[in-house]
């Protein structure tokens, strides 16, 4: 497969990984010990439904007093699919653990259809706000309640639109109890592909208004490859979607990309526009694809 700079899986991708659900995540924390650092803050509101606009208002962020977001603002419209590219460190992942709100912006704001984030519970705001990410949790259970997981209350007929959608059936009805197999804890079992398919079908399940998808890296056969890229379509069409992109083929799709470095957003546009600019986007892809 084509890749944009190789990530390195590192512990703070590792986190992002298992932050990744709504209503599941308490269950996930419990197991690792942790806690989410964020709190409601007094008095706020249930955040309505959202048509998935998102703005940054001259954000500025430092995990400590290290500033890995310098200065950045942005306003996506709803539906969009930004690709988020650049070297590791350079602080793509801290821009979408700030939409998410697991931490917050140390000067200026992050708003979702103009509610800034921390006016509105953090429940009701990762209702609407779905992550997916490289290497996602599988827990021993069923594949029904795996694809629950995204929405607790989903009926059956739910689940098993959900897994069509993204192509995801077929595989599951070939196993061997179908949706009521039972899974090891990690996804034991299953292939690579099998994973990030199940959590395509998760993750559709929820419909979350706004997407962040950490894109997967893992080698798989061109086949399954296929598969996932059509189910990682289905995802994105028709919500605001942030993707830590690496593929070349969602870089291409996407409406505009962000080349991230060193805390800033130093170019934006779309693949032919960021290529026609000659700058940072055209150098990158001349180096890594020689063309
Ligand atoms: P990217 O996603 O582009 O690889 P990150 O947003 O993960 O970059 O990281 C940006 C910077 O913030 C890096 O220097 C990284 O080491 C640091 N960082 C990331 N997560 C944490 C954390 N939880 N605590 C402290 N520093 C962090």
């Amino acid at each position: 497969i084509n890749m944009f700079w190789q990530p390195i899986n590192n512990l703070s991708n590792f986190y992002n990984q298992i932050t990744t659900n709504i209503a599941g995540a308490e269950r996930i924390f419990e197991i690792l010990d942790t806690k989410p650092e964020i709190e409601d803050e007094k008095g706020v509101v249930d955040l309505p439904d959202i048509k998935g606009e998102v703005t940054f208002d001259h954000v500025t962020f430092g995990y400590d007093e290290e500033k890995v977001l310098d200065d950045v603002s942005f306003v996506i419209k709803p539906g969009e699919t930004i690709a988020i590219v650049g070297p590791t460190g350079a602080g793509k992942s801290t821009i979408i653990n700030l939409i998410s709100r697991f931490y917050d912006a140390n000067e200026g704001r992050v708003l979702l259809d103009g509610y800034d984030v921390k006016d509105v519970s953090i429940e009701s705001l990762r209702k609407q706000v779905g992550t997916m990410t490289q290497e996602n949790f599988i827990f021993s259970g069923t594949v029904k309640d795996n694809i629950r997981y995204g929405k607790l209350d989903a009926t059956d007929e739910e689940i098993i639109e959900a897994a069509k959608a993204v192509n995801a059936h077929e595989f599951i009805i070939k196993l061997d109890k179908g949706y009521d197999t039972e899974l090891l804890e990690r996804g034991g079992g299953l292939s690579i592909g099998q994973k990030q398919i199940l959590a395509l079908a998760r993750t559709m399940v929820s419909k979350p208004k706004i997407l962040i998808l950490d894109e997967a890296t893992s080698s798989i056969d061109t086949k399954t490859e296929l598969i996932v890229q059509k189910g990682i379509d289905k995802l994105l069409s028709g919500r605001t979607s942030f993707v830590i992109a690496h593929r070349l083929s969602t870089i291409k799709r996407a409406d505009r990309i962000f080349v991230v470095d060193n805390g800033k957003i130093i170019e934006e546009g779309n693949h032919r526009q960021l290529l026609e600019k000659k700058g940072a986007y055209y150098n990158l892809y001349m180096a890594q694809f020689n063309i």
